[in-house]
């Protein structure tokens, strides 16, 4: 066996049973390096410090035999993050329909589609049943 294939083959069985990459250690990985380069930039100490915390805790996480934690941290995060996008992404997507207008539900936040320019609506959520009106 050639060196390499000796390595990755270690590395598989040294990884085995451990948690390994997940999209939260991505955005981890993301904010060091930005906050990394920052610090380079503007000559921070402090900052480059806390990058490395980052990079620390990435690492936890990668090598983790707690894999049902390290999972329940990502679901959080992904939900967390898809809340956050979820106004961008609904005003990506009225830009684009011009047809329809979005209203989120003020009860269950579900998104609702109604035509445009029909005046004031009525619009009952499909998801509760919650009713509220808008102008289309
Ligand atoms: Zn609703």
């Amino acid at each position: 066996m050639g060196f390499w294939r000796r390595f990755a083959f270690g590395l598989q069985k040294w990884m085995y049973g451990r948690y390994g990459s997940d999209t939260l250690n991505i955005a981890i990985l993301i904010t060091y390096a930005v906050l990394y380069i920052v610090a380079q930039i503007f000559w921070l100490p402090l900052l480059a410090w806390l990058s490395m915390g980052l990079l620390l805790w990435s690492f936890f996480r990668m090598f983790s035999r707690n894999i049902a934690a390290r999972s329940r941290e990502n679901r959080a995060f992904c939900s967390f993050f898809q809340r956050l996008a979820a106004p961008f992404r609904r005003s990506a997507r009225s830009i684009k329909d011009r047809q329809h207008r979005y209203y989120s539900c003020p009860k269950c936040r579900n998104t609702l589609r109604v035509p445009k320019g029909k005046g004031k609506l009525e619009i009952t959520c499909p998801v509760c049943g919650n009713r509220f009106v808008r102008k289309s």
